[in-house]
């Protein structure tokens, strides 16, 4: 049984040795949320040009001595105009934001400190050399790397692969991930639940999870706690690129997980961590079909975990240790998980020993952060989990933690 620290630890070490499946060239919009397979390159100056900040006039700056200074002015100088102006001597040039300084200016002044009359305008504020223009090159030189390969498309890094006129983009394969669950007790979504019987959530969850990480998920059949059937689905789900199962790893006499996986000959990494939800999960790898690798060093095995079936502990537990390997094999950069801190609203009582990741809800504005458990009734409670925005992360050695004390909160 390992910490939480110690089986994260185990995840990301194993994380960091894995790599996507390959790559494709998709169009711009189809590249949002994938994953960049090569580095944007800077394909011009950034600015390409010495770039007005401002509305005012270009001026020479050593022309603003004394003050008031009055300048003759030979045109105006909008964004998108040719640079074919030159401002000499006691000259200046009505200039907008965003457009090319014109040669021979050295700074802009700005339209407020400006009087115009006619072709002349009194400038009654100094300005320092270079101030509200950006230098050609400043913010990139041509050939410069802009952001390397292995970052998930969002917003900004569209904007500067559209920026550099890249209209296709190199993203890698997404890494097809099966999800497994089993149990005699469950029916799938759309067949009718006998009194006994409980629907599949996990696998709904575990895709909509998957997919957020920027995999694939493929949903395999339930399986009954039955060996033989588990096995060959099993087998099924090795031929993917990650294999999640849900359910069958406590300790109860029907709970074929471990045992099945055991005689395909898995590698256990870790059989159970100290959270809670989520203790009895399992991590580790099947051997590919080349049996004569040494462990670990088999292109083909695969990585598997096995999550405990309670809702809430199958999501805990993907969010904390499959995500890692998910993300990996995206090719995303790999990220230490990171936790958010807050004021506890109000006082909570744990049991001590484990790690608790708690559904609860983060609110307050601006700097003003607090957070709530939702009332739950244990970790099958997935109404709670849903209205749920974050967990409260509560530390193995704390007993009872006052209101208005700064904790943990993992967002989700
Ligand atoms: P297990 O880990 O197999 O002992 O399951 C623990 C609890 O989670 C039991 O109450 C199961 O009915 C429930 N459970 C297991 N798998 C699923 C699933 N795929 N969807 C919803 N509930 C599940
Ligand atoms: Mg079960």
């Amino acid at each position: 049984m390992l910490s939480f620290e110690q089986a994260r630890h185990v995840v990301e070490e194993h994380a960091s040795s894995l790599f996507p499946h390959g790559e494709e060239r998709v169009g711009l919009l189809e590249s949002i949320g994938r994953v960049l397979a090569e580095p944007l390159v800077a394909d011009r100056n950034f600015p390409p040009f010495p770039r007005a900040t401002r509305d005012g006039y270009a001026v020479r700056a050593a022309d603003l001595n004394p003050l008031p200074a009055t300048l003759a002015v030979i045109g105006e100088i909008k964004a998108g105009a040719e640079l074919s102006l030159r401002v000499g001597s006691g000259q200046t040039a009505a200039i907008m934001t965003g457009a090319p300084a014109p040669a021979g200016a050295d700074a802009v002044v700005m339209v407020e400190y400006t009087s115009r009359q006619g072709n002349r305008v009194e400038v009654s504020r100094g300005v320092a050399v270079g101030e509200n223009i950006v230098p050609r090159g400043a913010e990139a030189k041509q050939g410069e790397r802009l952001l390397a390969a292995g970052i998930r498309l969002d917003a900004a890094a569209i904007a500067l692969a559209s920026s550099v006129g890249k209209s296709h983009l190199l993203v890698y394969i997404k890494p097809r991930v099966a999800v497994l669950a089993t149990g005699d007790e469950l029916v799938d979504v759309d067949v009718s639940p006998g009194p006994q019987q409980i629907r599949n959530s996990n696998s709904y969850s575990l895709a909509a999870q998957i997919r957020a990480a920027g995999g694939e998920p493929v949903l395999l059949p339930i399986a009954p706690d039955e060996p033989e059937r588990l096995r060959e689905l099993i087998d099924e789900g090795r031929k993917t690129n990650l294999l999640l199962l849900s359910g069958g790893v406590s300790a109860g006499r029907y709970d074929l997980v471990e045992q099945v996986l055991g005689d395909m000959k898995a590698e256990f990494l870790f059989t159970g961590v100290e959270i809670q939800p989520g203790r009895p999960m399992v991590f580790g790898r099947l051997p590919g079909s080349a049996a004569e690798f040494p462990r670990g060093r088999d292109p083909d095995s695969r990585y598997f975990f096995g999550l405990p079936g309670n809702p809430v502990s199958t999501m805990v537990t993907f969010e904390l240790f499959a995500k890692p390997v998910v993300r990996a094999l995206a090719g995303m950069t790999p990220t230490k998980l990171v936790f958010l801190r807050a004021r506890l609203k109000s006082e909570v009582k744990t049991k001590t020993g484990l790690q608790r990741f708690l559904p609860a809800v983060l609110s307050g504005e601006f700097d003003q952060a607090e957070v709530e458990l939702v009332p739950w009734h244990g970790s099958g409670d997935m109404a709670a989990t849903a209205r749920a925005n974050c967990y409260l992360v509560l530390t193995p050695a704390q007993e009872r933690i006052m209101a208005g004390e700064w904790v943990p909160v993992l967002l989700r």
